[in-house]
């Protein structure tokens, strides 16, 4: 099947025809589509037979690396055994019984069930749902409030979006639904670098605290977020966050949400980031690198205090989507939780490639565009500065960042930026020498947006 065209052709048709996602049409339009082709291990092709180092595992989810051909058979044996069929009527398939089975397992502590979903927003609606739920069924349907987090991403349905806390999404037909407010994030060098980190830490969590005294307690559900926000520029919260939260969420009895999406399966040198943190969430939305990306899937992880009042108080649960536990991406997800096993990748990413990566990366830090570079696990985080000390940021927010972005891809590296902040998150698979190269090709990047942004004078 050769039917390959020229990069311009693809690009024409893609102009006249693909709105993509969180895309501004009309300046792509004038600049132009990558077409990427092709990917194996940690690199992607594109049209041009350019090899690009992915350092973003696609968007956060190729955790096991391009081209495993374990999971293509899965897939296609599934397809010929069982291509579809639903889960809603008494039915099951032995796949989605055995997934189900096997993330009981991984799971932390008390978590034997999972809802289906076919993404990480519909998990986050599925949340909302299942938290609302809950309330309702032990007779206090006035607990209908979650509170979230500005800066928080939990996807882009309507409900996702409202969860998430970035105005510049909201402000683009998704108001928030009701029934959600945003407290403050711990972002430490962009709202707190002038305080102790730890003190920090508990400041921002006991937000959190005053929230549920302003909404008062009668009327708030749930606490969701991010373990690390991911979307927002990799945040990683101080050491003194999560326990302050957890103290809190026990005191007052709300459900603990924590958003797995990224920081699950391994990403974090453990199966799921609330184990890093040492924190029982009650709930926790997954998706990415479920299935490394293979094929879309996600789900809610549940845990015994809110199984256990849906089974005993009975009635219909009235949710679901028609490819909920569809059995295709059950047996890929299946068989990508049998790889990480087997490979021990999370063990690998927590004794050897996380702390390469991490110190190979913090070197970076001493670049004179760079403010902080911060990472955990298989993430990392580079603050693009004016100046160091003090430190001063860009009058003009994101526009460092894109000239380095655009500069990094011509170098052969995908790096994200989020603002001034450029984030990586490379497959789990990266080897050393990958990693060598891929802060060269950072660094690179770090000197030619230096000197652009000196050239156009403002640095
Ligand atoms: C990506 C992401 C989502 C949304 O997942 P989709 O599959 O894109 O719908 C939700 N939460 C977090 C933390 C994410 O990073």
């Amino acid at each position: 099947m050769n039917t390959q065209r020229s990069t311009r052709e693809y690009q024409r048709l893609d102009r006249e025809h693909f709105l993509h996602p969180f895309t501004d049409f009309k300046a792509l339009a004038e600049k132009g589509t990558r077409i990427i082709t092709r990917a194996e291990g940690v690199y992607v092709f594109d049209n041009e037979g350019h090899r690009i180092l992915d350092g973003m595992a696609g968007l956060w989810c190729v955790n096991v690396g391009y081209g495993r051909r374990e999971l293509a058979e899965a897939a296609y044996q599934q397809l010929q055994v069982l291509p579809f069929y639903n889960s809603f009527f008494q039915c099951t398939h032995p796949k989605a019984v055995e997934l189900a089975t096997k993330l009981a397992e991984i799971a932390p502590g008390n978590m034997k069930h999972v809802f289906f979903t076919n993404s990480g927003s519909e998990a986050n609606d599925t949340v909302i749902r299942t938290v609302r739920r809950y309330w309702e069924l032990l007779g206090e349907p006035q607990k209908s409030v979650i509170i979230s987090r500005k800066n928080a991403y939990h996807g882009s349905t309507l409900a996702g979006a409202s969860l998430g806390g970035m105005k510049w999404i909201h402000d683009v037909g998704a108001q928030p639904i009701p029934g959600i407010v945003h407290i403050e994030q711990p972002y430490w060098f962009g709202e707190g670098r002038d305080q102790d980190p730890a003190a920090f830490g508990v400041a921002v969590a006991r937000k959190l605290e005053e929230q549920i005294q302003v909404t008062g307690l009668d009327r708030v559900a749930a606490f969701i977020a991010e373990p690390v926000q991911g979307a927002g520029g990799v945040i990683i919260p101080p050491e003194s966050y999560w326990p302050e939260i957890r103290r809190i969420c026990e005191k007052y009895g709300i459900l603990l949400v924590m958003d797995e999406v990224i920081c699950g399966f391994g990403r974090l040198g453990q199966w799921f980031g609330s184990q890093h943190y040492n924190v029982q969430p009650d709930l926790m939305p997954i998706a990415k690198g479920l299935t490394s990306g293979y094929i879309p899937m996600g789900g809610v992880l549940v845990g015994h205090r809110v199984a256990k009042v849906l089974y005993e108080r009975g009635g219909e649960y009235a949710h679901g989507f028609t490819y909920s536990a569809h059995p295709v991406a059950a047996a890929v997800a299946l068989e990508n939780i049998r790889i990480i096993d087997e490979e021990k990748l999370i063990e690998r990413v927590r004794g050897e490639i996380s702390p390469y990566l991490q110190k190979r990366w913090r070197e970076l830090g001493d670049h004179p565009l760079v403010g902080e570079a911060r990472g955990i696990g298989m993430v990392g985080a580079l603050e693009l500065v004016k100046s160091k000390s003090p430190v001063t940021l860009f009058e003009e927010r994101g526009k460092a960042g894109t000239i380095c972005r655009d500069l990094s891809v011509e170098n052969g590296l995908v790096m994200r930026a989020v603002g001034d902040t450029m984030i990586i998150s490379p497959p789990l698979i990266i080897t050393k020498a990958e990693i060598d190269e891929l802060i060269e090709k950072a660094r690179r990047s770090l000197d030619q947006t230096d000197k652009a942004a000196k050239g156009a004078g403002y640095k």
